[in-house]
Order: structure tokens, then C-alpha cells, then sequence
């Protein structure tokens, strides 16, 4: 008998080194704003935060010329994101600028909803190509209580207002947790069904701001497939398309009637092992890693006048050295509670998820 070889991702390096681990850069996430006009538990259950101080935001220019940078070195994968990425004034002049940077393929935004309906048609317009919107109930006074503000009405009205703007490829992300929304899986299935979008079912992490994270209020991946597996008969499988895919965090399933949904198991599988992925603060600290206590300074050498040379030899030399496997790390940890303590975030403020970008 012929051994089956076993499958592999192959990458095409792009022009950048991998890293220590044979990852290559390909993906930035693009923090435009720490702010937010919600308070999910999960994210910013503080009464009181540090903010970024206004004048260290990077600009517009900025921010398109370190895109540019970027590129130069591997990413072809920008998503913008935040805290409320919306609340950042002028962001579809912004992603304008973002999204005719040649060699960028991808151009999308994270959102928590709240302000997309009357956004949609800039975004369009502005050369956005996907949007995934957070939503992680149904249910008004869940919302109220999980966000410490309302607006479901609004964040569904978001969502349909992008396929109207012509927006395709649109997914929710719903952080499930026990005891608190895991009741609403099926529910929230078909609201995404409803407005053709793609539903992915994300596992509570114990990142940045949440402080009350404890592995008991985790639904773990395969719960989450058993339980919808015996709502609405076999999940199978679905293989990745392609090798962008193949590294993306998401892995997808399919329901028997035709569905198709991602979850993506970041607390109990991590994909550490296929990370291109990395993280640019408003103020423009580079992070390798969600779980990263350090970023690299990058504003700092670009308003002292580094040339783009200079600023592309300390992304690729700062790439090389990455390590980073935070997830698979805190996976093999004896025990497991919030990974910050609540002094540390007022300290660093850029530990915070809705600062680094989630
Ligand atoms: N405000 C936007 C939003 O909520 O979509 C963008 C920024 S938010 C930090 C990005 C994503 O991080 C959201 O989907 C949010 O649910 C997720 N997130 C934040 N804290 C999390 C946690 N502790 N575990 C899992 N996901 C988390
Ligand atoms: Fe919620 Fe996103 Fe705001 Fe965090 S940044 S509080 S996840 S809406
Ligand atoms: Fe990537 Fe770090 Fe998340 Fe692992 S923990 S998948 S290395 S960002």
C-alpha cells in the first residue's frame, strides 16, 4: 500500500525572511483608534482606562506610509480594526489610501457594528473589500448587560446594510462563553444565514482586558461542534482552498444543510504553528503576538526621520528574530487564569486587546 503523503501548506515567501519558526509576514492588523463606544466584559470591564495620548495617533500619512512599508516586506493582508475602528474620524478616507497600496490583496475591516449602517456605502466606495462584524447575542438585554451599552437593532442593521453597499464575504464573530451566550449558537447561525454571512464561533481567550476570563466559562471547539452536531444532524469538515486559507485561524465546517460556519479555536488549539499575523497600535508599536508583553517602537524612528529603508530593514530584522507562539505557551501552563493583572493594563496600556487590536 502507498503511504498518503501527509498534506502541507506551502508558502510562497513573499518578499520577506520567515520568521524562526518558518512563518512568514502576511498579515497586519491595523489598530486605528484604543476607543470605543461599547464595553464588552471581555474586552474593557474597567470603570476607568488609560487612553493613548491624542498626539502620539499616527496620522494619515503615516499610517499609509508604514503600509507601504509593509507591503514591501510580505503583507498583503491589511485589517483594519481597534478599539472602534468607526469611531476613528474620516476612516474611509483613510482606507482610500490603505487600499490603493499595490500589492495589498486584501483590504478589510473589523467592526463592532454600532456606526456601519451609515457607513457602509463609504466603506464601499473607498475600496474596502470585507467586513467582519461582532455580535455575540441576539438578545437586547444580554447585550446591554455584556457591553455595558444597547444598540443590537443597530449592529443588525450594520450587517444588513452591507450587502446592500455590496459588500461580499461578510462574517460575525461571536466570542461563545459558558453561561452566557452559549444558548444562542443556533440562533445566531441562522442571523447570519439571514444576511449571507458567514458565522465563526470563537473561543473566549484570556487576553488583554479580560480580567474575569477563567477556562471554566470556555466553550472549546469540539463542545461547540457536538452541540450543533446534535441540533442539526453531521458537521463535516471542509478542507482550506487554498493556502491562504490553510493559515488562517478559522477552520470551517459544514452543516447537512449545506451551512458553512468557522470556528476558531484559539484558547484550546491554538494555530500558533501558521501565524503570519501582527499587530500595529494607533500609536504605532508593532506587536509579533496577541500574547506579546513588548511591542517594537516604530513611531518613534519614523518622526525622528528614518527613511524607508531603514524602517524596512527593522520590520524584517525584528521578523526573523519572531518567536512568538503565545497561545500554544499559555495552553501548556500548569494553571490558567487572566493572563494580565488589572494594575499592569493601567501601566500598558497597549496590553489591552481593544488598544493592540483583537
Ligand atoms: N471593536 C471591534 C469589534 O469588536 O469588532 C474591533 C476590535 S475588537 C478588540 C476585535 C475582536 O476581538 C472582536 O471580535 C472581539 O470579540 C475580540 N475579542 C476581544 N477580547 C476577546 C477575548 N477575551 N476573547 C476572544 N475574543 C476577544
Ligand atoms: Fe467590544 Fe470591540 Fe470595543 Fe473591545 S474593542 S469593547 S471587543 S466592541
Ligand atoms: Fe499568532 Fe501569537 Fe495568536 Fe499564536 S498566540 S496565533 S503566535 S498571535
Amino acid at each position: 500500500m502507498v503511504a498518503t503523503p501527509t498534506p502541507r501548506v506551502v508558502y510562497d515567501w513573499g518578499m520577506s525572511r520567515p520568521d524562526r519558526h518558518g512563518r512568514p509576514l502576511r498579515n497586519l492588523r491595523l489598530s486605528v483608534t484604543d476607543r470605543c463606544n461599547l464595553r464588552c466584559a471581555y474586552c474593557m470591564p474597567e470603570q476607568e482606562y488609560t487612553w493613548l495620548p491624542k498626539p502620539d495617533i499616527l496620522t494619515f500619512d503615516e499610517i499609509e506610509r508604514l503600509v507601504r512599508i509593509f507591503v514591501g516586506v510580505g503583507v498583503d493582508k491589511v485589517r483594519f480594526t481597534g478599539g472602534e475602528p468607526l469611531l476613528r474620524q474620516e476612516l474611509p478616507v483613510l482606507v482610500e489610501r490603505v487600499a490603493r497600496t499595490p500589492g495589498l490583496r486584501d483590504v478589510a475591516m473589523t467592526t463592532n457594528g454600532i456606526l456601519l449602517a451609515d457607513a457602509a456605502d463609504d466603506l464601499k466606495r473607498a475600496g474596502l473589500h470585507r467586513v467582519t462584524v461582532s455580535l455575540d447575542t441576539l438578545r437586547e438585554d444580554r447585550f446591554r448587560a455584556l457591553t455595558r451599552r444597547g444598540g443590537v437593532d443597530r449592529v443588525l442593521a450594520g450587517i444588513a446594510s452591507l450587502a446592500r453597499a455590496g459588500f461580499r464575504g461578510t462574517r460575525i464573530d461571536t466570542v461563545v462563553m459558558r453561561g452566557v451566550n452559549d444558548d444562542e449558537l443556533l440562533d445566531l447561525l441562522d442571523t447570519a444565514a439571514e444576511h449571507d454571512a458567514e458565522l465563526r464561533f470563537i473561543e473566549y481567550m484570556d487576553v488583554g482586558g479580560a480580567t474575569g476570563w477563567s477556562m471554566e466559562q470556555v466553550v472549546p471547539r469540539d463542545e461547540i461542534l457536538a452541540r450543533l452536531a446534535d441540533a442539526r444532524g453531521p458537521v463535516e469538515p471542509l478542507p482550506a482552498a487554498d493556502a491562504t486559507e490553510a493559515a488562517a485561524p478559522a477552520e470551517r465546517f459544514r452543516l447537512a444543510d449545506g451551512r458553512a460556519f468557522g470556528v476558531i479555536a484559539s484558547t484550546t488549539a491554538p494555530f500558533c504553528a501558521r501565524c503570519d499575523r501582527s499587530r500595529l497600535t494607533a500609536d504605532g508599536h508593532w506587536y509579533l503576538c496577541l500574547y506579546a508583553r513588548l511591542g517594537v517602537d516604530l513611531k518613534g524612528p519614523l518622526r525622528a526621520g528614518a527613511t524607508d529603508d531603514e524602517l524596512r530593514e527593522r520590520l524584517e530584522r525584528t521578523w526573523a528574530g519572531r518567536d512568538d507562539r503565545g497561545a500554544e505557551e499559555r495552553l501548556r501552563a500548569e494553571t490558567r487564569a487572566a493572563l494580565v493583572a488589572r494594575d499592569d493594563l493601567r501601566d500598558d496600556p497597549r496590553l489591552e486587546m481593544h488598544t493592540r487590536g483583537g
